[in-house]
């Protein structure tokens, strides 16, 4: 897996150290055992693992600067992008949130075995906990992959970016089609559109589309709306 994750890496020019390559490797490991007995991913085989979740995760490297920031990862699951961005981002602090604890139970036996320090977890759901004061509106960035459509998503995450900072959607093809829904959502939740990045992986058909947006204002205490409305109503 190192070997290959190595390989991969230089070629799209992300820049893995070998401790970074030590931890991916660890990492791979464990979710690949921890799967045998706990629905984490749908993906094992090695390759697809590299592309699909390590690279992926960290592909925001690219255009983005996590260095020295407060992140969110909002529906994390088995730590996607948490993990992978924390590994790559050392200097940096990271909440891995998502409302099944199973899930968070393996991301702290990973934190542990790959000496994480970075690292922190949350079980809950977005709606109740954006409302506790020691998450509200305190992060630069938020980040969530495959957790909802757009509109819906808004309003779970943009909740946790301060003034200033923003909140970065892993999307695919459908981003423009989600974008058209979420003009009201955006007005709502003070944010606007900051920019679109495609990325391909180098030598693959690996495509993903970054769509981040900026916090303008502080938030009506409103929002996020009580749980389940968000995906059930969007704005
Ligand atoms: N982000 C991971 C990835 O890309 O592999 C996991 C994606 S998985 C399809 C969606 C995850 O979001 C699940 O683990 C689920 O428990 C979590 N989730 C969905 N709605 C949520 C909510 N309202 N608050 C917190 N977590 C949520």
């Amino acid at each position: 897996m190192k070997q290959y994750l190595k390989k991969v890496a230089a070629d799209a020019e992300i820049p893995l150290t070998d401790l970074m390559l030590e931890k991916f490797q660890l990492f791979y490991e464990l979710l690949i055992e921890t799967n045998k007995s706990l629905n984490l991913t749908a993906i094992t085989e090695m390759k697809d693992v590299v592309l699909k979740h390590f690279i992926d995760s960290i592909s925001l490297s690219k255009f983005y600067d996590l260095s020295g920031c407060y992140v969110i990862d909002v529906g994390t699951g088995a730590g996607f992008p948490g993990i992978p961005l924390a590994i790559f981002y050392q200097d940096a602090e990271f909440v891995l949130m998502d409302s099944l604890n199973k899930r968070l139970q393996f991301i702290n036996q990973i934190t542990e075995k790959c000496n994480l320090s970075n690292i922190t977890t949350i079980h809950g759901r977005a709606e109740d906990i954006a409302h506790d004061s020691v998450y509200r509106e305190k992060f630069d960035y938020c980040v969530s992959r495959a957790v909802a459509s757009l509109p819906t998503l808004l309003e779970l995450c943009t909740p946790f970016v301060k003034v200033g900072g923003k909140f970065i959607s892993y999307k695919s093809e459908l981003l423009q089609e989600e974008l058209e829904q979420s003009k009201n959502a955006l007005k709502i939740l003070q944010c606007v559109l900051e920019k679109k990045q495609d990325y391909s992986i180098p030598n693959t058909n690996y495509y993903r589309v970054f769509a981040s947006f900026e916090k303008k204002k502080e938030l009506s205490k409103k929002y996020p709306r009580q749980a389940g409305k968000p995906k059930r109503n969007p704005l």
